[in-house]
């Protein structure tokens, strides 16, 4: 990397922690050739999360909702560092971020498998953008670790395809009457929101239409759950879509149990608590074969580890504090986004994207009054002088706080079927349910994918799984 710009200052330094949706939003606006950018990541690669749902029953190929950090960084006009590595403490007073890079696998619950020793640096920064997305929220209850599956992550989702299969496999060795056999054909998945929802509605898809054909009866086998402590699922839906997810999921024979809350876990059973209509509650245990916890987002270790050296950010409990331009509360160049922030703003893909593009604007520009001021400095002649003191002025005035366009929200029921809560402006919202909207859900994921791969991997999967059928093999 060149340490100065083309008029000879000094070239500023960003460190860039995540390579999610709010990171990699930041990084594709970035004017880079002004910046030193590096980018600090364990995951070498983004991932378009709201396909992850289709990818344990293979509708998906997750390498197609991959996209290498290197080769967006490379897009960039400028130069950009990735480092693989994990950002495991801050010093906000000193502006450094200590980093480390072990063998590894990136896992949920900022688990790490590794077998050698970590290698370890420091790195300056002259701005921080800190975007380092959340982890799954288990709220402490028994068990989850170590049993169930998360679908947080891209191993995540070979894993709990891998699982189904095994407990398939399995349960076929065993007599059709028996307890066992039932339990392992069991899929549940414990929370309804999005997550949940799209997931169980993409096996219990697979189910019916593939699975069935390779192994004749198992759909009659089979049972998929979902588990909510709520009345409803997908409780931010408008309400009519609520129910006609309830009637979708009725008509497929997806078993939805609401008004659930999950207490415990062992390595076969599900023991919650039902809450009747009026008012009281039993106890219920519902015995699984493949276990997905899906019950919402936690902050992750290091945020937690910054907001307690930053006194400003002792209230936050739920994710990091902001102002309005996405400046950490009580930080000193520090800017958050995306999930691990609490905002008035859902935490969604949605939400870190645009967080990114704002941010990314907001350096381009402050790089532009920079090199105004710099100019400034160095001229001597009134005429110019006057000009460029115009410009830096208006430039300056611009500065408009992060303001959220919310465009609706998507997710897939299944039998080829979403429901979409659209938005135009202040002025207009939709509600759409049905096959139409299915089609509108799977156009506007292709809009969305970053690259012209993706792009076309993405379709080829589907078109894969139009004539051929999802794949029945466990890779
Ligand atoms: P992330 O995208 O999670 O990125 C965090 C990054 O930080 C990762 O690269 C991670 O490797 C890295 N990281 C973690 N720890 C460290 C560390 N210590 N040091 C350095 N880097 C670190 N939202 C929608 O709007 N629409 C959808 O359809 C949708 N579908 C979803 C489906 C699923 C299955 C899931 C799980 C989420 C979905 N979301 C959806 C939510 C959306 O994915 C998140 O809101 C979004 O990813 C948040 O972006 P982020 O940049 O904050 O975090
Ligand atoms: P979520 O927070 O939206 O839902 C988690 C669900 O788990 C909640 O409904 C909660 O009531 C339930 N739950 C929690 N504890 C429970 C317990 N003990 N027993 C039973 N149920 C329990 O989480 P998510 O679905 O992972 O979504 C996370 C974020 O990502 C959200 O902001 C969501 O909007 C976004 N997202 C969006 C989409 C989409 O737009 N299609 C898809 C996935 C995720």
């Amino acid at each position: 990397q060149t340490e100065f710009k083309e008029n000879g200052s000094r070239k500023k330094n960003i460190v860039i922690l995540g390579s999610g949706w709010g990171a990699i939003s930041f990084l594709h606006k970035l004017d880079t050739t002004k910046y030193n950018v590096t980018i600090v990541s364990p995951r070498n690669y983004f991932l378009f999360t709201p396909l992850l749902p289709s990818v344990p029953s293979g509708t998906i190929n997750i390498k197609s909702i991959c996209d290498s950090v290197r080769t967006i960084a490379r897009q960039t006009p400028g130069e950009v560092t990735y480092l693989e590595a994990i950002a495991t403490d801050l010093d906000p007073t000193n502006k450094t971020v200590s980093i480390e890079h072990k063998s590894q696998r990136f896992n949920i619950g900022d688990a790490f498998t590794n077998d050698s020793e970590p290698i370890e640096t420091t790195l300056h920064y002259d701005y921080l953008v800190y975007a380092v997305g959340a982890t799954v929220n288990t709220f402490g209850i028994p068990g989850i670790y170590e049993h169930a599956s998360f679908l947080k992550e891209a191993n995540d989702a070979t894993a709990v395809r891998q699982k189904l299969f095994n407990q398939i496999e399995a349960s076929r060795l065993l007599p059709k009457d028996s307890e066992d056999r039932k339990r392992l054909l069991s899929f549940v998945v414990c929370g309804g929101g999005p997550t949940g929802v799209e997931l169980a509605a993409e096996i219990k898809d697979y189910i019916f239409q593939d699975l069935s054909k390779f192994i004749p009866g198992i759909e009659n086998e089979m049972s998929v759950t979902l588990i909510e402590a709520q009345h409803n699922v997908l409780s931010m839906f408008h309400p009519r879509l609520i129910e006609y997810t309830k009637d979708v999921f009725k008509q497929q024979g997806l078993n939805l149990q609401t008004d659930t809350m999950v207490k415990k876990i062992d390595d076969k059973n599900v023991y919650a608590a039902y809450r009747h209509p009026n008012g009281k509650t039993e106890d219920v245990v519902i015995p699984y074969g493949t276990l997905v916890w899906a019950g919402g987002n936690a902050q992750r270790e290091l945020t937690k580890k910054l907001a307690s050296k930053i006194v400003e950010q002792q209230t936050a409990r739920r994710g990091l504090l902001v102002d309005e331009y996405l400046r950490l509360d009580g930080g000193d160049q520090i800017y958050a986004l995306g999930d691990c922030t609490f905002t008035q703003n859902p935490p969604t893909a949605q939400v870190a994207h645009q967080q990114g593009v704002f941010l990314a604007e907001h350096f381009n520009k402050q790089s532009k009054i920079e090199d105004l001021k710099y100019e400034i400095d160095s001229t001597t002649e009134e005429s110019k002088l006057n000009k460029l003191t115009q410009r830096l002025k208006r430039l300056e005035k611009k500065d408009t706080p992060f303001e959220y366009i919310h465009q609706g929200a998507l997710a897939y029921i299944g039998s080829e079927r979403a429901v979409a809560d659209l938005s135009w402006g202040d002025w207009s919202t939709v509600a759409l349910g049905g096959t139409m909207t299915f089609f509108f859900w799977r156009s506007a994921y292709v809009t969305m994918l970053l690259g012209i791969r993706n792009k076309i991997f993405v379709v080829s999967d589907w078109l894969k799984v139009a004539i051929f059928g999802r794949d029945c093999s466990q890779e």
